[in-house]
């Protein structure tokens, strides 16, 4: 099969002023549309992987003949990242739910929870993603660099924020805290706890 771009749910404005319209078309349809094309550019040379979706990819790397490994972790990475990344991000929904216990079970309370996510978030030194995955029966938070996902590792996305720079570096330059405060007024609360029950089956 070949991999495609998954359809936006929402117009590139609908996040604003919290993620502008302009770094969420580029975003979307140059960023993630070149690891996408780079993937299937790389597979064209090997049938036989040509009907693993992306996610399967990436969970084993190593399975991965060595002579495009590198090109699937990175460009099939970032397909899985940036798809998963998508539907969580809407405005205006409210923590709630089964996530919404966990994280407070977790983390002692949900403004904890953020502060250490953000933490993260600005720590993590160059390219990759925060994450807040399932771990076993556990959530918890990682970060992964480049276009690593959390299934590579046997962890389970929940909720992932891009920190390439290319994600907020038109707003908001250099300031990635800024970047990290802003997310969480278009976290998708719904999809999140969505995951998070699928992640728990
Ligand atoms: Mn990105």
């Amino acid at each position: 099969m070949t991999h495609t771009l998954p359809k936006l749910a929402y117009a590139y404005d609908a996040l604003e002023p919290f993620i502008d319209a302009k770094t969420m078309e580029i975003h979307y349809t140059k960023h993630h549309q070149g690891y996408v094309d780079k993937l299937n550019k790389a597979l064209e040379s090997h049938p036989d992987l040509q009907n693993k979706t992306a996610e399967e990819l990436i969970k084993d790397i190593n399975a991965i003949p060595e002579d495009i490994r590198t090109i699937v972790r990175n460009n099939g990475g970032g397909h899985v990242n940036h798809s998963f990344f998508w539907p969580t991000l809407k405005k205006g929904t409210q923590p709630k739910g089964e996530i919404f216990q966990a994280i407070n079970k977790k983390f002692g309370s949900f403004d904890k929870f953020r502060e250490d996510f953000k933490a993260k978030a600005v720590g993590l030194f160059g390219s990759g993603w925060c994450w807040l995955v399932l771990d076993k029966k556990d959530v918890e938070i990682i970060t992964t660099s480049n276009q690593d996902n959390p299934l590579s590792m046997g962890k389970i996305p929940i909720l992932g924020l891009d920190v390439w720079e290319h994600a907020y570096y038109l707003k908001y330059q250099n300031r990635r805290p800024d970047y990290v405060d802003a997310f969480w007024n278009v976290v998708n609360w719904e999809k999140v706890n969505e995951n998070y029950l699928k992640a728990k089956r």
